[in-house]
C-alpha cells in the first residue's frame, strides 16, 4: 500500500465520513479544510458560549447504519426535537408542508375554490398530456394547481433564487417541495399516468434522494457537537487533519491524482498523494486540476451555479422570540428566520436566546459584502413585523455560504454528468457530498455519499 495519503477535501459531513471510513480500510488519510474548525454548512460557529448555527440543522435519517453510528457516537448528547415550521403569507400564518384543513379555513373562500378548479384541472392535464419542456413550474402547477401555485410558491421561489421556476429542472420541485399530504395520493397517480407517455431524460438520483423521514435530532450545541464527534473519531482512527487550509489546486499525471497544492498562512506546498476524495463544491475542484481536465469539464463546471446565504445571527435579550421553530416571509430581506430558543440549546446568558435569519443571495449582491447593510435589513424587517424590538437585539454575526444551495436550473443534468464521469474517470480520485455531487441532501445523505465514495476509491486504489 503506497504510503502517501488520500486526501480528503473538506471536512463537512461528507469529509468527515470518507475519512473515518478511510482510515477504516487502513489508508493513511490527511483531512485538509479551509476553515478553522470541522462541520462546513453543519459547522456553526462558536462565539463566547453561543453556537450559532448556519440554518440551525437537525439531524433525520432514515438509514439505520448511519443512526446507529451517529447513536454510538453521540450517546445522551442526542435530543430529540420536534420541529415547528409557518409560512406568514397574506396577513395568516400556515403550517408547512401545506394542510388542506389550514388552507380551507385561512385562505378567503373564493380563493379556495379557485384552487380547487385549477388543481383538478391541472391534475387531469398533467396526467393526459405531456408538457413540451417539464420545468418546476410545469410539476409544481401538476402538484398544487396553478392558483395556490402562484399564491405559495412562484413569487417565493423568484425571491429566493433569484430565477423564475419555469428556469428550473423538474429536479429541483421533485426534490425539494413537499406535496399536499392528502393529495399525495392522486398526484402519485397522476405521476404515474404522466410516466406512460413521458420521455423525460431525468437525472438518475437513486439512493440518494432526500426523505424528510424519520425522528429529528439535535444536541445542546446543535449540529456542530456531532461534526466534533465524527472529526475526533477520525483523528482517534489515525487520520490527520489540517485546519485552515486551503485546497489550491491538484496536480494531474495523466489519469491519476498525484498531489494536492494547499495553503496555510500565506505558505503554500504541494502533498503528494495516493488518491482524493473531493467534497468541494464539484465545478470549482474540477476546475483545480493542472493540467485541466479538459474543454468540455471547463464548459461543464461554467454551467453550474450554486446560490449563497448571507447568515445574520442576533442576540436577543429574550427567552424565545418565534412562535414556531422556522418561520418563513416572502416579503422581508430574509426568506427564513429560526429561534435557536427551540432547539433546547444551551444560551449564553440564561434567558437570551439566538435569532438566525437567511437571506438568500449572490455574492455580487451589496448584502453580501456589507454586513452593516444585511443587520440593519434583518432587524428593520423584525422590528416592523412586530417580532421583536430594537432595544432587545444586544449584538449580532453575520457569516456567509457561498455554496449554500446548489441550483437545478434547466439542464444542469448534462454539465453535472459531465464533471461527476471526469471524476470517476479519474484512476484514483471520487467526489462525494452536497457540494461534491451537486445535490440538494441533508447530513445524513452527504454522509452516505463520503463513506459511499471511500468505498469506491478504496477498490480503484486496491486495482491499482
Ligand atoms: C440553510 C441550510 C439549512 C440546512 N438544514 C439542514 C438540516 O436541518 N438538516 C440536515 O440534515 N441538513 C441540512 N442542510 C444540508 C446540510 O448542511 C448539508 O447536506 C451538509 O452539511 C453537506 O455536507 P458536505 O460535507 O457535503 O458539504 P459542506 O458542509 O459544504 O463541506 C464542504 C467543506 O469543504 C470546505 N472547503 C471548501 N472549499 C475548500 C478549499 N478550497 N479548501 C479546503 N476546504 C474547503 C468547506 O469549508 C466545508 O467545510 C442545510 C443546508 C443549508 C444550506
Amino acid at each position: 500500500m503506497s504510503e502517501d495519503p488520500v486526501v480528503v477535501l473538506g471536512a463537512g459531513c461528507a469529509g468527515l465520513m470518507a475519512a473515518r471510513r478511510l482510515r477504516e480500510k487502513g489508508r493513511p488519510v490527511l483531512l485538509v479544510e479551509a476553515e478553522d474548525h470541522v462541520g462546513g454548512l453543519a459547522g456553526g460557529v462558536t462565539l463566547g458560549g453561543d453556537v450559532y448555527e448556519y440554518g440551525p440543522h437537525v439531524f433525520h435519517t432514515t438509514d439505520p447504519d448511519i443512526l446507529a453510528d451517529i447513536k454510538s457516537l453521540m450517546g445522551k448528547d442526542l435530543l430529540s426535537y420536534e420541529r415547528t415550521i409557518q409560512i406568514k403569507f397574506l396577513g395568516n400564518y400556515f403550517k408547512f408542508p401545506l394542510s388542506i384543513p389550514d388552507v380551507l379555513l385561512k385562505l378567503p373562500l373564493a380563493t379556495v375554490l379557485r384552487a380547487a378548479g385549477s388543481f383538478a384541472y391541472h391534475f387531469v392535464k398533467g396526467a393526459l398530456v405531456v408538457p413540451r419542456q417539464e420545468n418546476s413550474e410545469t410539476l409544481l402547477q401538476r402538484y398544487y394547481g396553478d392558483v395556490l401555485y402562484r399564491l405559495f410558491f412562484k413569487d417565493y421561489i423568484q425571491r429566493v433564487w433569484g430565477i423564475p421556476p419555469s428556469a428550473f429542472s423538474p429536479s429541483f420541485a421533485r426534490e425539494r417541495i413537499p406535496r399536499l399530504n392528502i393529495l399525495d395520493f392522486l398526484d402519485k397517480a397522476a405521476v404515474a399516468a404522466h410516466g406512460l407517455f413521458s420521455s423525460e431524460d431525468a437525472m438518475k438520483t437513486e439512493g440518494y434522494v432526500e426523505k424528510l423521514e424519520g425522528q429529528l435530532w439535535t444536541t445542546k450545541k446543535g449540529f456542530s457537537m456531532i461534526c466534533e464527534r465524527l472529526a475526533a473519531d477520525a483523528l482517534k482512527k489515525g487520520a490527520r487533519l489540517r485546519l485552515s487550509t486551503r485546497v489550491l489546486s491538484m496536480r494531474r499525471e495523466g489519469g491519476k491524482v498525484a498531489g494536492v497544492e494547499l495553503e496555510h498562512g500565506g505558505a503554500r506546498e504541494v502533498v503528494a498523494c495516493s488518491g482524493i476524495v473531493n467534497t468541494l463544491a464539484v465545478n470549482e475542484a474540477a476546475r483545480m486540476f493542472s493540467p485541466s481536465l479538459g474543454d468540455a469539464a471547463q464548459a461543464a463546471a461554467d454551467a453550474l451555479r450554486f446560490r449563497a446565504i448571507v447568515f445574520v445571527g442576533l442576540k436577543i435579550r429574550r427567552p424565545k422570540v418565534l412562535r414556531a421553530s422556522f418561520m418563513y416571509f416572502r416579503e422581508h430581506s430574509f426568506n427564513r428566520i429560526t429561534d435557536l430558543a427551540h432547539f433546547g440549546f444551551h444560551m449564553d446568558p440564561p434567558g437570551t436566546t439566538l435569532l438566525v435569519a437567511e437571506v438568500a443571495c449572490d455574492p455580487k449582491d451589496a448584502v453580501w459584502t456589507d454586513e452593516a447593510l444585511a443587520v440593519e435589513a434583518v432587524v428593520s424587517d423584525l422590528v416592523r413585523e412586530g417580532i421583536l424590538d430594537r432595544a432587545e437585539v444586544a449584538a449580532s454575526h453575520v457569516f456567509r455560504a457561498r455554496h449554500a444551495h446548489p441550483m437545478y436550473t434547466l439542464g444542469y443534468e448534462t454539465a453535472l454528468k459531465t464533471l461527476l464521469d471526469a471524476f470517476a474517470g479519474l484512476s484514483n480520485a471520487e467526489t462525494a457530498g452536497r457540494q461534491g455531487r451537486f445535490q440538494y441532501v441533508n447530513t445524513h445523505v452527504a454522509m452516505k455519499m463520503g463513506q459511499d465514495a471511500a468505498d469506491r476509491l478504496d477498490v480503484k486504489l486496491s486495482r491499482a
